[in-house]
């Protein structure tokens, strides 16, 4: 199995004029101070290290490190190795800086490239940060993926935001984007300002049709001292609940998952904050299991179902209400990656399951034919 190793280099809030209302972004990076291409260097290196016992397993030796993205963790990095290893410029906005620091931090990269050390160069910008002298620059350096940090389709959302564009700039630049063949992704946010169920749906699906290679859905965290803390405290933004985040990200969620779309990330990792008291760290299984829960219902509905109707053709003369009901074994079935999903954080699901369907027995396993997110219930009559 083709697996992912990230080595993640943050620039905070460099080349960024803006401030979203959302935005911190030396908290979110955890670091001040700026990062050199020195700095780059240092990282790059840090990470190979750490990876190059992976690479060298290609034989399959045990192996894992913390560079693996959650995908290569879920698909067995241990077993099968790393395959792909891809240097990621995230923070602030990389396009916004100046063309000659661009190029500075780029050309590192491309030197471990180009030595066959890391296979992949990624970066994240802004979507009003794309133009044709930009992407030359880019291809010069052989920039793989530019992920773009749309956050909403929705042009009043996206003032309400303070994001200083609208969502023109997000066609516009996904057009040269494909024009100039880079590989892209679309970062979305759940729950930002005049946010509604309806204008995350829209953006999902103009999100699908433009054919993304990733997407990531972040819901919104509240930050202290960015803008959307205040607007909280003056009462003029209510954060989501939790219950509103999830069922949200999870109609996102299946949009881009019909469409094929890898969707690389849901919510925040807990290395990404310093705080946020809207913030839950299994925010990802909170939705996938939703989604689980979504599906297997109907199974266990047509389980108990028929258990109801083979109860109904036993022959009265024969049964009395005091007659225990024989139980019947339903065993419900789900890939190894998504097992943990199916019986829910803190097993709420399997909760769920039990107190909807007391005449079931609920049995889990795995059955690794089948595709991510896709149940199968099998039943045993006594
Ligand atoms: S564009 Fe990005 S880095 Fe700049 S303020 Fe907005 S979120 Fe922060």
């Amino acid at each position: 199995m083709k697996t992912h190793a990230i080595i993640p280099i943050f620039i905070p809030h460099r080349g960024c004029p803006h401030d979203c209302v959302f935005c911190n972004q030396r908290r979110i990076t955890a670091r001040s101070g700026d990062v050199t291409p020195e700095d780059a260097r240092a990282i790059i290196e840090t990470w190979l290290s750490t990876l190059r016992p992976l690479s060298a397993a290609a034989d399959g030796a045990d192996r894992e490190a913390d560079g693996v993205n959650q995908e290569a963790r879920k698909g067995g990095a241990n077993a099968g190795g790393v395959r792909t290893v891809e240097v990621s410029f995230y923070g602030g906005s990389f396009t916004g800086l100046p063309l000659a620091e661009q190029s500075a931090f780029l050309a590192v990269a491309k030197e471990y490239k180009d030595a066959g050390r890391i296979d992949k160069v990624h970066l994240s910008t802004r979507p009003d940060y794309i133009d044709r002298e930009i992407l030359d620059n880019l291809r010069a350096y052989t920039v793989d993926t530019v992920e773009l940090g749309v956050q909403s389709f929705d042009d009043d959302v996206l003032r309400a935001s303070g994001r200083g564009h609208d969502s023109r700039a997000v066609y516009q630049a996904v057009a040269l984007l494909k024009e100039y063949g880079f590989e892209f992704g679309i970062q979305l946010m759940i729950g930002l300002p005049g946010d509604s169920p309806e204008s995350c749906v829209r953006s999902a699906r103009e999100t699908a049709a433009l054919g993304p290679a990733l997407a990531r859905l972040y819901p919104t965290v509240v930050l202290p001292d960015t803008a959307l803390y205040d607007m909280r405290c003056r009462g003029e933004y209510t954060p989501l609940t939790l219950e509103e985040s999830v069922s949200r990200t999870l109609a996102m969620y299946k949009v881009l998952d019909a469409a094929g779309i890898n969707i690389m990330r849901v919510g925040l990792k807990s290395s990404d904050l310093v705080s946020g008291d809207t913030y839950h760290p299994a925010f990802r299984q909170l939705v996938e299991g939703a989604l689980a829960r979504e599906r297997i219902v109907p199974l266990l509905d047509q389980a108990q179902a028929s258990v109801q109707s083979a109860a109904h053709s036993v022959d009265a003369s024969t049964a009395t209400k005091s007659d225990p009901q024989p139980q019947v074994t339903v065993t419900l079935y789900s890939n190894h990656h998504w097992f943990s999903n199916m019986i829910g954080h803190k097993a709420e699901n399997k909760h769920f399951f039990a107190d909807r369907y007391p005449q079931l027995s609920i049995r889990y396993a795995a059955d690794d034919t089948l595709p991510g997110g896709w149940f199968r219930a099998a039943v045993t009559r006594p």
